[in-house]
């Protein structure tokens, strides 16, 4: 998600099309993939735990491996029609998988591996019985009908710019969807936390003249019966916070990023000018982080513009206002790597997304310093610009390592930690820096990992034990003054 403010550089447009292209080949529907061998499904295989900070959502018990979501939206009557097929591995033994759809979204009807099952609502959990305990790791399907309109959640947070959490309907009867750290529920059901990634095949289905985007690569476009069906396949293993989702009027650019990397944008026409002045960098941004982070790490890129104020790291398809700052993009890039190619366990770990994204921001904003500001080094922006900031943070929301449950995603998160990967930074050298954060992830690209994991990777990777300058970094409630090699520590 996007923290701050900088100054926006304009860029050079590129061409348009209308959205949409033909479908290479007809596909079954995204629902009905669900019953191909579940072993196809097996990257979706996830480590499930509890959430430490938000346990009323997700099921420890349950791992779905693959989303199959047969969606279809109705922008008059501002309805969601749904089929979920849900490929669900029993992560302990259960007899019964605990999902989380809002109340208002209505089920028609539940099946377990084919036959008929009456779930139980309560509030934001539907129940799905399955007739007898199943041992540890036997895979079922789940499939659920189910309809509404979708209505956001409050979110856990005192910044201002997010109102709602979840499916959002807008007033011209289009949809879009940001969900951090939940609210996927509102638009299907699933487990909302971040500890169980799972794979996706999504169609979505609107009537002529409008578009359905959603994260992977886009499959193509059929015709329906005065509709258009949207494919899309996402072969990476995802959380539900970072499943994008939007149904609006929307035009589609293709565009190449590095070593032929194939990139869709999806905007408003309203937006084009500027969605081109933000586009024609992307390649740029790609690059700067290629070159510190090693490969961009999924096979497809897109962003999805909306006019509402939203910056999100949605995976393969980020989600973001083109009227945010230039830097903002390049952050919620960073996140590919940084969040969504590797993930917190739980949501105390948001320090591992934002924490790195915020730095490798800092750091495109010190390589591309605004019109007739002076050059500084990173190092002379870190100490004027972001350590100042970093105790009234402290005090406000928290240690970043333990945030105050009710400011998710504040300032703290943020700057705190960007300052601690600055030590480590400064203490390893470039060359070092950047290998350590090359190899935290691509060895562990498409998992969920926890502090604990960051600081033995540290250890093995480097040879030194950071262990008490990264904790002092995430637990203090004040400023800490230990250096990485553990001097200079502040005595209790
Ligand atoms: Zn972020």
């Amino acid at each position: 998600m996007t923290k701050t403010a900088s100054t926006a550089a304009p860029g050079t447009p590129t061409s348009a099309s209308p959205a949409g292209s033909p479908a290479p080949n007809s596909a079954s529907s995204a629902a009905s993939s669900a019953a191909g061998s579940a072993s196809q499904y097996s990257a979706g295989r996830s480590t499930v735990v509890a959430d430490d900070v938000y346990p009323q959502y997700g099921d420890a018990a349950t791992d779905v491996l693959h989303y199959g979501l047969d969606l279809k939206w109705d922008p008059d009557a501002k309805q969601l029609t749904g089929t979920a097929a849900l490929t669900i591995r029993a992560a302990r033994a259960t007899d019964r998988f605990v999902l989380d759809l809002a109340a208002n979204m209505s089920t028609d009807a539940v099946k377990v591996d084919g036959a008929a099952a009456t779930p139980q609502r309560s509030g934001e959990h539907l129940t799905v019985p399955l007739g007898k305990q199943l041992p540890a790791d036997v895979i079922v399907t789940v499939v659920i009908a189910y309809h509404g309109t979708p209505q956001p959640v409050r979110p856990p947070m005192t910044r201002g710019d997010i109102q709602g959490l979840g499916a959002l309907v807008t007033a011209g009867g289009a949809v879009w969807a940001q969900q951090e750290p939940y609210g996927a529920f509102t638009w299907f059901p699933c487990n909302d936390q971040p500890s169980d990634k799972a794979l996706y095949d999504v169609s979505i289905t609107a009537p002529d003249g409008w578009a359905g985007v959603t994260g992977g690569t886009f499959q193509g476009r059929t015709e329906a019966g005065g509709a258009g069906v949207y494919r899309w396949h996402q072969p990476d293993p995802v959380a539900t916070y970072l499943v994008a989702f939007a149904v609006d009027k929307f035009q589609q650019d293709s565009a190449t990023g590095p070593h032929g990397l194939p990139i869709t944008y999806w905007y408003l026409p309203s937006q084009a000018a500027l969605v081109h002045q933000r586009t024609a960098k992307v390649p740029e941004m790609i690059s700067f982080l290629e070159q510190r982070f090693g490969p961009y790490p999924f096979p497809t890129a897109g962003v999805l513009f909306r006019p509402e104020r939203v910056g999100m790291e949605t995976q393969t398809m980020i989600t973001l206002d083109p009227g945010l700052p230039e830097d903002d993009l390049l952050h919620e890039f960073a996140h590919q790597w940084f969040g969504d190619a590797v993930t917190p366990s739980t949501w105390s770990g948001l320090w591992l997304n934002e924490g790195f994204a915020m730095y490798a921001q800092f750091m495109w904003d010190v390589a591309h310093p605004p019109a007739r500001s002076s050059a500084v080094t990173l190092d002379e922006f870190m100490t004027s610009h972001v350590l100042p900031a970093d105790q009234p943070m402290r005090t406000q929301d928290g240690p970043p390592g333990h945030f105050l449950p009710t400011h998710f995603a504040s300032s703290n998160v943020y700057y705190c930690p960007a300052l601690m990967l600055h030590g480590i930074h400064d203490a390893l050298g470039d060359e070092a820096y950047y290998r350590l954060l090359t190899d935290w992830v691509h060895q562990h690209q498409g998992t969920n990992q926890d502090r604990n994991a960051f600081i033995a990777f540290v250890k093995a990777e480097t040879g030194k034990d950071y262990s008490a300058y990264i904790n002092a970094w995430l637990d203090s409630p004040t400023t800490p003054t230990i250096k990485p090699d553990g001097s200079g520590a502040a005595r209790a």
